[in-house]
């Protein structure tokens, strides 16, 4: 099924030829899962490529961060952010932890440092900040806060995908980050998902984690999950991985036709990229405020959707406003994200987007 809709991602896949060849294999040895071959060649592959130590490769992003804040034995209260997706706050309640949540910085839209340390009370075990859109968190003061007071750092760094900075990659801050691969993600494995990590007793732990705690055949130690990558997954992924500077050189051209459209527009608000900062383009945020354009987010968003382009409003409701926790959390403790969460609107932005679908997303936005 093919449609003219314009929507604010499409998965990227490999020649379906490349994929077969790549799960030909397969086909003769029968290893499906549980850690096979194409298993150990991804996450060799990508320990290289997001530079950092060590991959632990998981079924999907989420379940990679609940088993890894399990990992770190951690219990009471975590700070975190409210402008994220579900799965950061999930994560964290479904390991019998507590979020509490700390304002954004009102220019990366990551977590504001500065207001880490008052929301620091004796229950505080971690803190989990988000690399929002890939644009990376202060983690220098974030881990000069976490050293003081004794907190495990682990990065959400779902959006982050081969982001480096000063040749650092986006997955080496902190005591462990969650890599997504989900199929909207910049790099995908259909599903799928990762946890770098330098401390090899956590690599141990994670590996026991997602294979149901199992030591070896009579032993089970930890009371783990079933959060194992199969091999038709991993296989994606080689191939996905052999593309990936074309798919995001691709993304940068339209990224830079937005900004050439967009830049310097009294009312809308964009993110810039640092100079020490490689990025991955993997979104395409945009802040409008309404005092200015005389229209609100909600009307462009509706003004696209009339001509057939789906936007989305990432990342609104914040996460103390869903129904599962409104009863518990209160958003105006967060005014940063409450403001950026009532005028983001995320463009789309993927390899075979074309330039002129959008010239005629700016031409609409700006009328
Ligand atoms: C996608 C995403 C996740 C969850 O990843 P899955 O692979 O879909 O489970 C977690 N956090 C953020 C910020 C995400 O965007």
């Amino acid at each position: 099924m093919s449609d003219n809709n314009i929507y604010v991602t499409r998965s990227s896949i490999p020649p379906m030829e490349e994929y077969i060849e790549e799960i030909s294999s397969i086909f003769d040895s029968h290893l499906l899962t549980n850690m096979g071959p194409k298993h150990h060649t991804l996450s060799n592959e990508l320990t290289r490529y997001l530079k950092v130590d060590n991959v632990s490769l998981f079924s999907n992003g989420h379940m990679a961060l609940e088993l890894c804040l399990q990992a770190f034995g951690l219990e009471g209260e975590v700070i975190t952010t409210p402008f994220t997706f579900a799965s950061t706050a999930h994560a964290i309640v479904r390991s019998g932890l507590t979020p509490v949540f700390c304002d954004i910085d009102p220019v990366t839209y990551t977590m504001d440092p500065s207001k880490i340390e008052a929301l620091i009370t004796d229950k505080t075990c971690a803190i989990v900040p988000v690399h929002v859109y890939g644009n990376l968190c202060d983690t220098d003061a974030i881990e000069e806060i976490a050293k003081k007071h004794g907190l495990k750092v682990i990065y959400d760094a779902a959006h982050a995908f081969g982001v480096c900075k000063a040749g650092k990659g986006a997955g080496s801050f902190g005591d462990a980050s969650m890599f997504s691969f989900h199929a909207t993600k910049v790099f995908n494995t259909i599903e799928g998902g990762a946890i770098c990590y330098s401390d090899d007793k956590i690599g141990e732990k994670l590996y026991r984690l997602r294979n149901f705690g199992i030591l070896d055949q009579e032993t089970v130690s930890d009371v783990g999950a079933n959060a194992k990558m199969n091999e038709f997954q991993a296989a994606m992924g080689i191939c996905n991985l052999r593309h990936i500077e074309e798919e995001i050189g691709k993304r940068k051209a339209l990224y830079e036709r937005y900004m050439s459209h967009l830049r310097n527009i009294p009312g809308i608000t964009l993110c810039n990229i640092p100079d020490d900062v490689t990025h991955n383009y993997a979104y395409l945020p945009v802040v409008f405020d309404e005092n200015v354009l005389n229209k609100t987010r909600d009307t462009i968003f509706a003004d696209l959707a009339q001509e057939n382009i789906f936007a989305r409003k990432y990342f609104y409701p914040l996460v103390q406003d869903y129904d599962c926790y409104k009863d518990k959390y209160n958003s105006d403790s967060t005014p940063v994200a409450q403001y950026v969460a009532n005028r983001v609107l995320t463009l789309p932005l993927y390899a075979d987007l074309s330039m002129e679908d959008v010239d005629r997303i700016c031409k609409i936005i700006l009328k």
